[in-house]
């Protein structure tokens, strides 16, 4: 049965593909997702770079222009005009953005002459100094291009807003970028943006020319510088770059960073950038750079969108395609569950059905504290009837067997059909009615299945015999109840069918003594233990020795000695008969060759065969290879056999029979009185003696109905001709009873035991019998 849980993951399966296969599309869709935007990252990370380069690019270009212009005024040792120099930058530069000039220094005495000198080179008669105002020092712009700012501004003067970084210039021999100004040199300037950076160097003339120049103490002649516009700067960056990059760029030579640019929206930077880190003169920058839009955008969505969509319309069609199988397999499973649980010829419950019922009724009764009793009904000779009247009416007479069955059981009673010819009942005892007890349930059940049937214009007859075990007094669970119901069963059958029993703990150990005795006589087989005793016959006349029955003896090492009333029959149900009796015969023939030898001269010995023998196709064969194998003459063999099996199987046995007899071995029935057939048999088969069963003999001199059955056996065997045999003489009155009836032969204590093969010697009956020389 299948569980519950795995039922419920049944139910679902077509939930559990969908899931499954769209988590797939899910995940390769974000695997593909990343894996792009990773790449979005390198190129966004290659763009900063390309950026940064640029930039710094610019800023070299800047510097190098700057160092020229500077070379220009150092070479012309401070005498370069106005429109020299205006004519050197324009031929050195490219574009405007970029603003060059020079201050000179000029102490407060050379100021006049300064201002007088620049007028003329100017032209312009109003040129002075300005900011006004009397300074130790002054450093005016003399040399300017482009042409934007006014010429004498004094960028010592306290209004010029880098007057740190011009101190810093005259003080070093380094080049110097100030951090962003406002544009400088102009005067109100306080709420211009700081979007300016200045490159300055400072120059000091050679020495040959410093004697008529104004120089301060340590040679310095002025500064040479170049400002431009922050903005013109990125704009001529940004637009070499094909890509759209925002970026910021920051001022990061103090502690506290002085951010002059931003061209994104300020949410973006939220969303990461790159940063890189540029050095321009003494100062440093950090420059941050990322696409102009978030990543996800630059994604191309169309592969990861149509990757998803593809594995969503699969997993729909899969969803689809599971829910239309598991719906096949879920009427299938009804199909084949409802097929599974009833039987399709007696309608009654299946015979796995039955058994997974009866562990349910086990749990609720081992709940309930209840008693369950379980029967296994098995009908007599069922197998007659098939082989009379065919399956098909066999059949027929099962499903009236079925429909009886539960007309007389209680109705809460289960019942089901274990095949053949077989039923498994199972009844909880609060079932039944207070007056019925489970002894009168099996006997009305036995009553009426063994009432007469009419099917199909017949009437038949056919009894049951029923096992039965009853719960929780035995058995734990399902196969061990019906083993112990089958045991019981078994025994009722042995005990003449038509019956009941219930398993009992005397059974249960009958069972293991089998089971041990059958493990152990198969190794017997292969061992030691097992050895042909001879009991004679005697002639009840002469009382002379006429023959020996060969009567099997076994000492097990761990059962002890094993009498073969016991275990003969555990031989005959299990099929170690089969292996057992060809040893017998072997053995028998050894010891008639042995005998021989040794010159004994030894009655016909009997050798007693099983029905399973006989039945088999090779016995006859064997028997003829034996014969000649031993070279042993077919009159010293006698074969016993017992009713049984003329009742089983007498056709095809009668003709086995002639075979042998036509041989000269000579056949005595066994055990004569205590089988049911037809007296018929005695006179068509080929038999020489009948054996009269000890139990008549026993109580011959105490019970005149025995007295005058084995009389009337003694007279019916001399009128068909036959000797008779009366088996188990124990005691001198039964033999003077025997032989006034006239019974020819006598076996039993009285005469002998069965001797061991090596005592045949000494024996004083075969003594004699070797001294009188031959017998009958
Ligand atoms: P059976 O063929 O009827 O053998 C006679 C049985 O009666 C033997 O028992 C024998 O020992 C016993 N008996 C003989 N005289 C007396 C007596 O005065 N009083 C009593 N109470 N018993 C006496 P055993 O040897 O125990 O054999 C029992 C049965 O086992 C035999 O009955 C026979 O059916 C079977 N059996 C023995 N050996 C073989 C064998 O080799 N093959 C087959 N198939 N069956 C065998
Ligand atoms: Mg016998
Ligand atoms: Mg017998």
């Amino acid at each position: 049965m299948i569980s519950l849980k795995k039922q419920a993951m049944f139910n679902k399966a077509h939930c559990v593909v969908f899931c499954v296969v769209f988590l797939c599309g899910l995940a390769t869709s974000l695997a593909m997702y990343l894996d792009e935007r990773s790449h979005i990252g390198e190129q966004q990370k290659a763009l900063g770079d390309k950026f940064a380069s640029k930039l710094s690019g610019v800023l070299q270009q800047y510097t190098s222009e700057l160092n020229s212009v500077a070379a220009l005024i150092e070479s012309n040792t401070g005498d370069v005009s106005p429109r020299h120099f205006v004519g050197f930058v324009k031929s050195l530069v490219s574009n405007q953005d970029i603003q060059f000039f020079f201050a000179q220094y000029v102490p407060a005495k050379m100021k006049s002459t300064f201002e007088s000198k620049l007028r003329v080179r100017l032209g312009d008669t109003s040129f002075s100094i300005y900011p006004q105002g009397d300074r130790q020092e002054y450093m005016p712009l003399s040399l300017i291009y482009p042409n934007e700012i006014p010429y004498g501004f004094d960028i010592l003067s306290t209004q010029y807003q880098d007057l740190v970084s011009v101190q810093q210039v005259r003080n070093s021999l380094m080049w110097t970028a100030s951090k962003p100004l406002a544009t400088p040199f102009l005067q109100n300037t306080q709420n211009a943006p700081a979007n300016t950076i200045i490159l300055s160097a400072p120059i000091y003339l050679p020495l040959e020319s410093r004697s008529n120049k104004p120089t301060d103490n340590i040679v310095f002649y002025g500064v040479v510088g170049a400002y431009f516009n922050i903005e013109n700067l990125l704009k001529q960056v940004t637009s070499s770059l094909k890509e759209n990059v925002v970026f910021r760029i920051a001022d990061v030579s103090a502690d506290n960073p002085i951010w002059f640019a931003d061209s994104a929206k300020m949410t973006l930077w939220d969303k990461g950038y790159d940063t890189h880190y540029l050095s321009l003169a003494n100062r440093k920058w950090r420059v941050d750079s990322r696409f102009d839009s978030s990543l996800w955008t630059q994604v191309h969505l169309f592969p990861v969108l149509s990757v998803l969509i593809s594995f969503f319309l699969l997993a729909c069609f899969l969803t689809f395609y599971t829910n239309k199988l598991l719906l096949r397999y879920r009427s299938a499973l009804d199909a084949a569950s409802k097929y599974i649980k009833v039987d399709e010829l007696t309608g009654l419950l299946s015979r796995y059905y039955v058994q997974h019922k009866l562990s349910e009724l086990l749990v609720y009764c081992q709940e309930e504290n209840k008693k369950l009793a379980t029967f296994v009904l098995d009908l007599d000779h069922f197998k007659t009837i098939n082989e009379a009247f065919g399956h098909e009416l066999g059949d027929k007479l099962i499903v009236e067997v079925s429909r009886r069955l539960s007309n007389v059981l209680p109705k809460n009673a289960v019942i089901g059909y274990l095949g053949g010819d077989a039923f498994l009942i199972l009844i909880v005892q609060d079932d039944l009615k207070k007056c019925e007890s489970l002894d009168c349930l099996a006997q009305s059940i036995i009553q009426k299945i063994s009432e007469g049937y009419y099917v199909e214009g017949l009437t038949l007859n056919i009894g049951c015999s029923i096992g039965g075990v009853v719960y929780p007094e035995f058995g734990p669970d399902a196969t061990t109840l019906i083993k112990y119901a089958d045991m019981a069963l078994y025994h009722a059958k042995t005990s003449g069918r038509s019956t009941y029993r219930f398993y009992d703990v005397e059974m249960g150990g009958r069972f293991e003594r089998n089971v041990r005795i059958e493990r152990r006589l198969r190794k017997a087989l292969q061992t030691t233990g097992l050895e042909l005793h001879f009991q004679p016959k005697v002639d009840l006349i002469s009382e002379r020795c006429v023959g020996m029955e060969a009567l099997l003896r076994w000492e097990d090492e761990e059962l002890g000695v094993v009498s073969p009333a016991e275990f003969i029959p555990i031989a005959e149900q299990t099929g170690v008969i089969l292996p057992l009796g060809d040893w017998v015969f072997e053995q028998a023939f050894r010891h008639l060759v042995e005998w021989q030898e040794q010159g004994i001269t030894v009655p016909p010995v009997a050798i007693n065969c099983s029905a399973a023998q006989l039945k088999r196709a090779d016995f006859f064969p064997n028997l003829l290879s034996l014969l000649d194998k031993y070279k042993v003459d077919p009159c010293l063999l006698e074969i016993e056999v017992t009713e049984s099996i003329l009742i089983e199987d007498a056709e095809s046995c009668a003709e086995l029979l002639r075979q042998i007899s036509r041989l000269g071995v000579k056949l005595a029935i066994d055990d004569f009185g205590t089988g049911y057939s037809s007296l018929s048999y005695l006179k068509d088969l080929p038999f020489h003696y009948v054996k009269i069963d000890q139990v008549f003999i026993r109580d011959i001199t105490e019970d005149k109905k025995h007295a005058a059955l084995t009389h009337a056996i003694i007279s019916l065997g001399h009128n068909l001709n036959l000797k008779v045999i009366a088996e188990g003489i124990s005691n001198v009155d039964q033999l003077i009873m025997l032989q006034e009836f006239g019974c020819d032969i006598g076996q039993g204590y009285l005469f002998s035991k069965a001797l061991g093969a090596s005592s045949m010697g000494s024996d004083p009956m075969i003594v004699a019998l070797n001294e009188k020389e031959g017998f009958d």
